[in-house]
């Protein structure tokens, strides 16, 4: 059975280009993806933590999946613990098993390879040559504690910082205790759970974390990179004017996360995926990923374009990872470097306020992608309550714009059961999309064909580190009536496909996001029996509306707290009350002088040591062993 199990892997590897092994490196990772192979290698983080570790030469780095349904039964009939992909060496064998976790939905995921590998699930169960187990990724930074007790150390930032200095810390102190006490003397990058002791109110409400001695911070920093440690970004810089900065930016190279394995069996993997920048200006205050990325960075259009251009004999397909691809201020020189290469571009968003006639041409030239945009609601109101300024109006006219140029079918991401939410906001999402959809039917009219809307809908989910982290979810029952009204009325409308998230599924997400330690044994629960949450929810006792269903109070301790993301809590607040008034805040003006988040000062520009803050960490002498195809 072993046999077999090894005989897919090499199946896959075959399949592929880029991939390495290396004999004889001091510190073996293992970097798992907690789901299938396919989306895995989707994941661009995932595929830049391959290129950090295994550039490094003293490091080898092989990557681990979660099994598809035939691989574990083969696994569960052999009784072999997890493989590696390269190697097929045991996980147990690695020096260091490095979780990469984007979405806290994949935590059962991370639990079920953990008892897989035969490594001890609870960090406190394991020993001195048992593997460093280690998580990192956007999902388990924005609050690390529901993992925390799995977990010898957490990533806390951006991967391009943490991944070196890890390993420099790994290979100067071989004893993991020793090791784990040196990353904690940081004070921002890795927070070590088992340094700070959780104490909890009668009410169930975090007391204190109290670290274990004075050489461990309070609270722990978030890691930022950076293009440029003293001047920041080269949108700053163009900005300002300071044209020799912002030429010294663009001529000195800037590490792009991108595809760095050609997997054509995956998902996107006939794609070159590169990220073009980072953050989001607008402060949309659902959204974690434009908080939790501030300041906004981007990467100069020349190294974009020189890699596109070393991956252009393998593929015409190109992919623009973003939260914001039209506010990167050389977007033009990228599309014309692209066109003019012959790429065919997609985008990973597309924000409505930022479409440009010319990135709409270049994506209907492409003939390669659904326009998907985001409305996220159908009142204009609401749109005010989460600081997304844009009017109904100037959406239907967006949509026309994509219409007018051919491409008949948009899908809109819509959001359900937003704080403040009235049956009349839910109305005149109904009467939103039966405005796009008579738009699209004028358009089509010319081009004698007709296209279709597809409203994606989901459950609003109060994220960590936004502006709403004090809401509650909406009732699971009542989220669910609401779900059900519009979908039934969208699907009256011709031309109208919709598709909906279950409030189910919004409940375990708003727990997995929310949640604080003792979440954990639910967790590990229900990935014993089998995905089983409401299983696991009976097995400890734990209720889940104590994370999800309550409003918080400004006083209480939240539990992600531990980390110091750099949002200061009186701007947090302020935007938490403007949003309860539907008043919008102007965008991060991503500008030298400016405290208004607290982001730059405390994390980029004041405090932090130049090691932490440029995006390569610090140079790496490049394994010759390391070739990306
Ligand atoms: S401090 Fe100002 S420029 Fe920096 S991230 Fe916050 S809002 Fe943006």
């Amino acid at each position: 059975m072993k046999q077999k199990i090894a005989e897919s892997y090499r199946q896959k590897l075959a399949s592929e280009e880029g991939w390495v092994l290396k004999r004889g490196a001091s510190l073996r990772i293992a970097l798992c993806y907690p789901n299938f192979y396919g989306i895995g290698m989707a994941n661009l983080g995932f595929h830049a933590m391959y290129e950090i570790f295994n550039r490094i030469p003293e490091v080898s780095c092989e990557r681990v999946f979660l099994p598809d349904d035939s691989e574990m039964r083969d696994y569960e009939a052999s009784r072999k613990s997890l493989l590696s992909l390269e190697s097929q060496t045991p996980v147990r064998d690695f020096d260091v098993v490095a979780f990469s976790i984007s979405f806290e939905t994949d935590y059962l995921n991370m639990a079920r390879m953990l008892r897989l590998s035969g490594v001890p699930i609870w960090a406190k169960d394991r020993g001195p040559r048992d593997p460093l187990i280690v998580m990192g990724g956007a999902a388990s930074f924005l609050n690390p504690e529901p993992i925390a007790d799995f977990t010898d150390v957490i990533g806390v930032g951006e991967g391009e910082i943490l991944g070196p200095q890890l390993v420099d810390v790994l290979l100067e102190h071989p004893d993991k205790t020793e090791a784990l006490r040196a990353l904690a003397k940081f004070g921002r990058g890795f927070y070590v759970p088992s340094l700070y002791d959780v104490t909890y109110n009668d009410d169930g409400t975090v007391k204190a974390y109290e670290p274990a001695d004075a050489a461990v911070s309070k609270r722990v920093g978030r890691a930022v990179a950076a293009e440029n440690p003293k001047e920041g970004s080269l949108r700053r810089a163009i900005r300002r004017g300071e044209t020799e900065i912002a030429e010294q930016l663009r001529t000195e190279e800037v590490f792009a996360p991108s595809t760095s394995i050609w997997a054509p069996q995956a998902e996107m993997g006939k794609r070159f995926l590169i990220e073009i920048s980072r953050g989001c200006s607008q402060g949309c205050r659902f959204c974690w990923a434009g908080f939790n990325y501030w300041p906004p960075r981007v990467v100069p259009a020349r190294d974009i374009l020189a890699k596109a251009q070393a991956w252009r004999g393998k593929t015409d397909k190109i992919g623009l990872v973003s939260t914001a691809v039209c506010d990167h201020p050389e977007i033009s020189e990228i599309l014309q470097g692209l066109r003019a290469m012959e790429f065919r571009i997609s985008v990973s968003s597309l924000r409505l306020d930022q479409i440009s006639d010319e990135l709409l041409d270049a994506l209907v030239e492409s003939r390669d992608q659904q326009i998907a945009v985001a409305p996220e609601t159908g009142s204009d109101r609401l749109r005010k309550v989460i600081n997304k300024n844009l009017t109904n109006d100037e959406i239907v006219d967006i949509c026309g714009a994509v219409f007018d140029r051919g491409m008949l079918t948009v899908k809109l991401y819509l959001m359900v059961g937003l704080p403040t939410e009235t049956d009349e906001d839910l109305a005149e999402m109904i009467v939103l999309v039966e405005r796009i959809k008579d738009r699209m039917l004028e358009a089509g009219q010319r081009f004698g064909r007709a296209g279709k809307i597809i409203p994606s809908l989901n459950g609003f989910v109060p994220k960590p580190n936004t502006p709403l982290q004090w809401d509650a979810i909406c009732d699971e029952r009542e989220l669910k009536r609401r779900l059900k009204w519009v979908c039934k009325n969208l699907a009256r409308i011709p031309n109208v496909e919709v598709r909906s998230m279950s409030g189910r599924i919004a409940h375990e997400q708003a727990l997995f996001s929310s949640g604080d330690r003792r979440v954990a044994k639910v967790i590990e629960a229900a990935a014993r029996l089998n995905g089983d949450l409401r299983a696991g929810l009976r097995e400890t006792g734990i209720d889940p509306a104590f994370y999800t269903s309550r409003d918080r109070s400004y006083e209480e301790i939240l539990p992600w707290e531990i980390v110091d993301s750099g949002l200061s809590r009186e701007f947090m607040q302020q935007e938490h009350e403007r949003a309860h008034i539907a008043k919008s805040t102007a965008p991060c003006p991503s500008v030298n002088e400016c405290t208004r988040c607290g982001v730059c000062p405390t994390t980029w520009l004041a405090t932090a040591p130049a090691n932490l803050i440029q995006l390569q960490g610090r140079s790496i002498a490049v394994d010759r062993a390391f070739a990306i195809a």
